[in-house]
């Protein structure tokens, strides 16, 4: 029985429940549901020796294996290669990028790690797909280490353009080793045409045949845009609306408009040219003082990476200075929040906001942009400000859509989602809705699994 297996280099445990999951944790739980298998991963823990054995948790048909980190192997290979290097360069922000061999040296032992650490919980008909820039060479360590089975590969960041790719002096290793899987998956066009090119028009070297075990052609590669489940982010908008945080969040605004943002505090996210566009929509229409509140919700993560933790202090720091400008005895404009909130309540609090800033200065999709858009009311729906530079842009053609570098065109945006008449917000969110259903959470795990029993029937036709 063909039984599928994910890895990923965080895996959802149980305990947390696909409830509070993110779209990811939702897509692969599903899959997995369907199939059966195994979902692998790092289990969050370090330790100072040798990583123990892999812990296996069965809950129904899903078995969830995962692996503890030694601290150095976890510290060089996350916050170093992957998070200092990889995800920078990814989201063309090379101002952050530093490139260190032994990072990469130990980014290539974790994968070698996870691939001895599979191997024996693989089956013959297995089907196996990789997520993410974290653990771009595992298919080429499996491969090497014998495994036939399709493998599939999907990257949740952009795919940089060949010229920003070739900072990193190991950018042909990692093509060669994209090379080793049957699918290769990304979230927009421009992505996909930046990986051909690439692997096009670069002199990549050889191909090691031990890495490609039965690929006889490069691999198969496409579009696959995530999504997420419409009617789970409806249902929960309505029902948790009367939860007590909510109200008591809609108390305080005083019947002002709500604009709200959602994000993981990243750079990546363009939070601090956000806070400045804000004060200049509060500087160039003034009649929005007094009237607009400003929630913006973001967690610190990735506290090992010294440029996160800036970011935080940077907006704690202009949060003030631009309320201490506005505010009024009644009215603080900005409320920010470095905190977490539970799926339900994030949800609720969309439903509540009339606009929604999405506008990362580069995202490979940026689910929040989605999610904003389902967990509106229909009759009376929110306006969502959407960064062009995200990947969603490329299917939410009905928002606002801003440049996040240009500060006057975001107060602008903001300006013009603030005073959308009604008409023109149901239609607007209507028409995107439809994509949302269209391109939902189901329908890209679906597609992306199909993709793999097609390359196994290929190498089976071929064999
Ligand atoms: P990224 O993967 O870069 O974090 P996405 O927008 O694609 O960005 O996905 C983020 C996911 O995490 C979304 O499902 C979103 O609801 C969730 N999320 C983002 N910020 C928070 C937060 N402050 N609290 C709880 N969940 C959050």
């Amino acid at each position: 029985m063909t039984r599928l297996v994910a890895i990923s280099n965080r895996v959802a445990r149980p305990s947390g429940g696909a409830k509070s999951a993110g779209g990811l944790a939702v897509g692969l739980l599903a899959a997995l549901e369907e199939h059966g298998g195994v979902w692998f991963g790092w289990n969050g823990r370090t330790v100072d020796g040798e990583p123990g054995d892999v812990s296996l948790e069965e809950v129904g048909p899903i078995t969830f294996a995962t692996t503890d980190l030694n601290k150095l192997s976890y510290e060089l290979y996350y916050n170093g290669f992957s998070n200092t290097s990889l995800w920078p360069i990814c989201h063309y922000l090379l101002g952050f990028y530093r490139y260190e061999r032994r990072e990469f040296d130990e980014y290539r032992r974790v994968n070698a790690l996870f691939a001895r650490k599979l191997l024996p919980l693989l089956q013959p008909d297995d089907i196996i797909w990789v997520h993410d820039y974290h653990l771009i060479p595992l298919a080429s360590e499996l491969r090497r280490a014998g495994v036939t089975q399709p493998i599939g590969f999907f990257l949740h960041t952009p795919f940089p353009d060949i010229e920003v790719l070739r900072v990193l002096p190991v950018y042909r290793q990692l093509l060669r080793a994209l090379c080793a899987y049957d699918v290769v998956g990304f979230h927009t066009p421009r992505d996909l045409k930046c990986f051909r090119d690439a692997i096009e028009e670069r002199d990549i070297g050889g191909i090691d045949n031990a890495d490609r075990r039965g690929l006889s052609r490069p691999p198969v590669s496409d579009v696959f845009p995530i999504g997420i489940d419409v009617d789970a982010c409806q249902t929960l908008a309505v029902e948790t609306g009367e939860k007590d945080n909510v109200r008591r969040m809609v108390r305080h605004l005083h019947g002002r408009e709500l604009l709200i943002g959602v994000d993981r505090l990243d750079y990546s996210k363009g939070l601090v040219s956000r806070f400045l566009s804000f004060a200049r929509l509060l500087e160039n229409y003034p009649a929005n003082r007094n009237h607009v509140s400003y929630i913006q919700i973001a967690p610190t993560t990735r506290s090992g990476v010294r440029a996160y933790l800036e970011i935080r202090e940077e907006l704690e720091r202009l949060a003030g200075k631009i309320n201490g400008r506005f505010a009024d005895v009644d009215w603080v404009p900005i409320r920010y929040l470095n905190r977490a909130f539970d799926r339900p309540t994030l949800m609720a609090f969309f439903r509540e906001a009339n606009v929604g800033l999405v506008t990362p200065v580069r995202d490979g999709m940026n689910l929040v942009a989605k999610e904003f858009i389902a967990a509106q009311d229909p009759e009376d729906p929110g306006v969502l400000v959407l960064s062009e530079l995200a990947g969603a842009a490329q299917e939410l053609r009905d928002a606002v859509l801003i440049n996040p570098y240009d500060r006057d065109g975001v107060a602008d945006g903001m300006h013009q989602a603030l005073s959308m008449p009604l008409e023109e917000r149901r239609e607007r969110h209507q028409r995107m809705l439809e994509i949302l259903r269209r391109n939902d959470i189901t329908a890209w795990r679906t597609r992306f699994i199909d993709a793999l029993l097609a390359a196994r029937r290929d190498r089976t036709n071929s064999s």
